[in-house]
């Protein structure tokens, strides 16, 4: 505010330097060059007067002229003055106005209030600075109320593993459980969730700040993707899934952190186990898409509407909450999973034709 106002003085000075060097530049050229051209115009009117009474008169009229320029400078001086003055109190008011919107807002927005905007003036500078104000307010908003939605996600989901293992300690102090290992092993599966959960939000926070270390190596995208079904093959026993590689080519070298692709796989992988009905199939299909190396990984499973395919990677977001939580799932993996294939120069999409009709994953890694 003090600046504005400091602006605003400069502001008028400057203009009325403008005026003062404008009134000084007509005096000097007035009284340098009309009056020579005046005195030249004026001895050639009185030749033929004798000599004395020329002199006389020729300095009478001179001194006249002078007098009548000086005053007619002054007279339009103070004119200009007062124009210039008003013009640019004018002026000023169009500019200070809205930028002194803007410092308040500015100032609201650091005590917290993330709905300020400012309005957009007429003038198309100001126009561009109280726009981006406005974007910038928004953008400020919509992080503050994903900060909001976080933490609430994060008590909620933190809520319901506690309220199991409450229940179970519950039954236990009154007698309604007998203390056997099956009690202790349901326990102990709710604190396993609480854990993965926890772990699952520390790694999400490292790979949001981008500080998640990479240990970038070679690695046959191939070999990766053999390793990753083997190890959840036996999860599709239960639902009689099958579940397959299909290399277009022998290998893919990638440049990768292995454990971090093995990640991203093993997320894919285990999601397409989880929502894939009984006697479904799930295709790992890997080959080469320009200067990427491509891994699809296909289900027959449940599919995703349309309208929430947009949102799937996005924190928390599940389509079926009940049917999610229920198999484990906390709703971040795929968060997480996208940004690490983004760390590491690739990138992770989802595709579908609707409910019942599938899901495809694509993960495409930089080729060696
Ligand atoms: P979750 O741990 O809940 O599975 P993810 O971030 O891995 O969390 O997935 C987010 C949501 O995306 C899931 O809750 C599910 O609704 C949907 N989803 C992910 N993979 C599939 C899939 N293969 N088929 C259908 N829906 C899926």
């Amino acid at each position: 505010m003090k600046a504005l106002s400091q602006l605003r003085w400069q502001l008028i000075a400057a203009q009325m330097l403008v005026v003062v060097v404008g009134v000084v530049v007509l005096a000097i050229a007035a009284d340098r060059l009309g009056s020579g051209i005046f005195a030249a115009d004026l001895r050639a009117r009185l030749e033929g007067v004798p000599m004395a009474e020329r002199a006389a008169v020729e300095a009478a009229l001179l001194a006249s002229f002078r007098k009548a320029t000086g005053q007619a400078l002054l007279a339009a001086g103070a004119a200009a003055a007062v124009v210039g003055l008003t013009t640019s109190v004018l002026l000023l008011r169009q500019i200070l106005r809205p930028l002194n919107e803007i410092a308040r807002s500015s100032q609201r927005i650091a005590e917290g209030r993330y709905d300020e905007r400012v309005a957009v003036p007429a003038s198309d500078e100001l126009a561009i600075v109280a726009t981006s104000f406005n974007q910038m307010a928004e953008s400020l908003e919509r992080v503050e109320q994903q900060r909001v939605a976080l933490i609430g996600n994060v008590a909620h989901e933190l809520r319901t593993p506690l309220t199991g293992i409450e229940g179970y300690l519950e039954g236990l102090i009154d007698g309604v459980f007998a203390p056997e290992p099956s009690v202790f092993g349901d326990m102990q599966h709710e604190v396993r969730r609480m854990r993965r959960l926890i772990d699952d939000l520390q790694t999400l926070s490292h790979v949001e700040a981008g500080q998640v270390s990479l240990h970038l190596a070679e690695v046959d995208l191939v070999e990766l993707a053999r390793r990753v079904v083997n190890q959840l093959r036996p999860q599709t026993i239960t639902n009689c899934l099958e579940l397959t590689v299909l290399p277009e080519t022998p290998s893919l070298i990638v440049r990768a952190d292995p454990d971090r692709l093995a990640q991203i796989l093993l997320n894919l992988v285990g999601n397409a186990i989880r929502y894939t009905p009984e006697g479904g199939c799930i295709t790992v299909r890997l080959g080469v898409a320009g200067a990427m190396a491509r891994a699809e990984v296909i289900d027959t499973g449940i599919g995703i509407p349309p309208e929430e395919l947009p949102y799937i990677f996005e924190r928390f977001y599940r389509v079926d909450r009940s049917r999610s939580r229920a198999s484990g799932g906390s709703g971040i993996g795929l968060t997480i999973a996208r940004h690490l294939a983004w760390a590491m120069g690739g990138e992770l999409t989802a595709e579908s034709a609707g409910p019942g009709k599938g899901s495809t994953f694509t993960l495409t890694m930089p080729l060696r």
